[in-house]
């Protein structure tokens, strides 16, 4: 053993043991170092104790840290050729360990001599040395050198085997849960810095000199004691509600309490209670919120519900009173409807005197004229009798229909419309209108529009229209020597239609025009100016028009619209 010859000089064996003691100090100063802090440090105290001109460290890469690397030169080393080095000695850890290795000197002349010591990482970890002294390593240098390798990877171990429990312990710091630990008495240990501020407690060491039960409320102390401290040393844990007190206010809060048993791992013993206990005041004012928003909403629900019924009560109501209003008005207009029939059918009245006038007269006169015959008794004029008296039974037939139309007018109930044929209507009045006049009478042209062929309108009231205007034409053709009456058909558009009746008589007096369609304007001894009133309440009753217009060259004309039928 020659280092222990060495070691035997004074000078050198102080050197060795003043540099033991300070290599002993590091692991004490390493306390909170990481790996990498703990290579530098270990390699700028190498770096004075062996002299040296360099010292590489190199520690693997452990858990979540990465590889570290760290090289300490002397003031002889420049900062330029330091990337050369590291190189060189990077390639030492790799080779053979304790061996000593003799290079060219990079920095200059000479040799680099290269020792390396091992940490217990395994792999490329380790210390490496380099110096220009031709002495290099002496036998202390390398003890040194190992005796810091092993400080450094203890120191390292220790560091890594700690990253847990500090990475723990911040998180039972940083929690906003109540947490802490107590021994098997009761007696706290622990707590963490969120209980410090629910409970108003200024740190673990006022939590120290208290009991657990203190952190509770008085009313739940018995409770704790004798049902949950029971269940927790019994089961190894107890979860439920409990009320804390806070230290300072006094105010009791509720929380929700996991309270368990820690064992030690290698007897099973438990060795500590602890806890943790969340806050339930924000959770129960979430709750209490709730509560009441939901209540305010039933409220407003059923607020809403009963104004709503009250509202169906109210449009109920108004639908019956609606519909009673209905049935009211429908009465009303049915009264007034019939009403109206009545005034016209008054009106009628008069038209029919005026228009029973003349089948009466006529009828009067034959049956006169039938008399006289019987009177003269002259046989050869039987055929002729039997002629008169067929012709007085045709104006009776003439007035009873005339009658009947007023009856069917009069009569309360729908007026029958019905889709009739235009031309035949208008044939059959205008040989109603003259029959009786004589072969001196008016001569009648009919011209027809095929288009026009039918129209929606009741039968006998459109023929009282078409007789009282042919009627009319006759009587104003009176003492005309032109006797001619026109009645014309035609199809106006694809919604209308149009009877004209137009006569060469003397036209309309003057003044009468404006008052033409009203009731007893007249200019006849024996007229009631009913007629045209009548036409026109008829022909609007067909949702059509009447007017009149002068008729170029003399007399007038009457111009009819009605509506084409809507199958048409
Ligand atoms: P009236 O029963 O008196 O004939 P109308 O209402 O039928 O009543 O007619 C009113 C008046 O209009 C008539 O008195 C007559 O002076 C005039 N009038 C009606 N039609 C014609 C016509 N075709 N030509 C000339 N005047 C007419």
């Amino acid at each position: 053993m020659p280092w222990v010859d060495k070691l035997s000089e004074p000078q050198e064996l102080r050197r060795c043991i003043r540099d033991l003691v300070a290599l002993s100090t590091l692991p004490a100063i390493w306390k909170n170092y990481n790996s990498r802090q703990i290579a530098d440090s270990a390699a700028a105290a190498l770096l004075s104790m062996l002299n040296a001109d360099v010292i590489y460290v190199t520690v693997p890469g452990l858990r979540d840290e990465p590889v570290a690397e760290v090289m300490r030169t002397s003031q002889a080393v420049s900062i330029a050729s330091s990337g050369h080095i590291e190189h060189i000695l990077r390639g030492a850890s790799r080779g053979r360990r304790e061996q000593i290795s003799v290079i060219d000197n990079p920095l200059g002349n000479g040799t680099l001599r290269i020792v390396a010591a091992p940490m217990g990482f395994g792999g490329d970890a380790g210390i490496v040395a380099g110096s220009v002294n031709p002495q290099f390593p002496s036998e202390t240098d390398r003890l040194l050198l190992g005796i810091a390798a092993n400080h450094a990877t203890l120191a390292i171990q220790r560091w890594h085997a700690e990253a847990e429990q500090r990475r723990l312990a911040s998180v039972i710091e940083r929690s906003s849960e109540f947490i802490g630990f107590a021994d098997l008495e009761g007696t706290p240990q622990y707590v963490n810095k969120a209980s410090w501020d629910l409970l108003g407690l200024s740190g673990t060491e006022e939590a120290q000199r208290l009991s657990i039960f203190d952190f509770m409320a008085p009313h739940e102390r018995r409770r704790a004691l004798h049902e949950v401290l029971p269940t927790v040393m019994g089961t190894g844990r107890w979860l439920g509600e409990l009320h804390f007190r806070h230290f300072r206010t006094g105010e009791i809060i509720p929380f929700l309490v996991d309270w368990f048993l820690i064992d030690d791992k290698r007897t099973g013993h438990p060795t500590n209670m602890a806890t943790v206990s969340r806050d339930l005041r924000p959770q129960k004012k979430l709750e209490s919120d709730l509560r009441r928003l939901n209540e305010s909403l039933e409220q407003r629900v059923t607020e809403r519900t009963s104004e709503l019924a009250e509202a169906l009560e109210r449009l109920t109501l108004e639908a019956e009173e609606r519909a009673r209003a209905d049935v009211r008005a429908q009465q009303t207009q049915a009264e007034l409807y019939h009403a109206s029939r009545l005034s016209a059918a008054g009106q009628m009245a008069g038209a029919l005197a005026h228009e029973l006038n003349q089948p009466l007269t006529a009828l009067t006169n034959l049956v006169n004229a039938g008399r006289r015959m019987m009177a003269n008794g002259a046989p050869h004029k039987v055929d002729t009798v039997r002629d008169v008296l067929g012709e007085a039974a045709d104006q009776a037939l003439r007035a009873g229909e005339i009658i009947r139309r007023l009856r069917d007018f009069v009569t309360r109930g729908e007026t029958e419309m019905r889709i009739e044929n235009l031309p035949e209507l208008i044939r059959e009045a205008t040989d109603l209108a003259l029959v009786g006049t004589g072969p001196h009478g008016v001569q009648v042209r009919l011209r027809f529009d095929p288009r026009a062929d039918a129209v929606l309108a009741n039968r006998v009231q459109l023929q009282q229209v078409m007789l009282n205007l042919i009627r009319n034409a006759q009587e104003a053709m009176a003492q005309s020597e032109w006797r001619e009456l026109e009645v014309v058909t035609a199809r106006l558009d694809h919604k209308s239609i149009e009877v004209a009746v137009a006569d060469r008589g003397s036209g309309l007096p003057d003044g009468i025009v404006e008052h033409l369609f009203e009731p007893f304007h007249t200019t006849k001894i024996d007229g009631m100016g009913l007629g045209l009133s009548i036409c026109r309440s008829i022909v609007e009753a067909h949702r059509g028009e009447l007017r009149y217009e002068p008729n170029r060259g003399g007399g007038a004309i009457f111009r009819m619209t009605l509506p084409v039928p809507l199958e048409q």
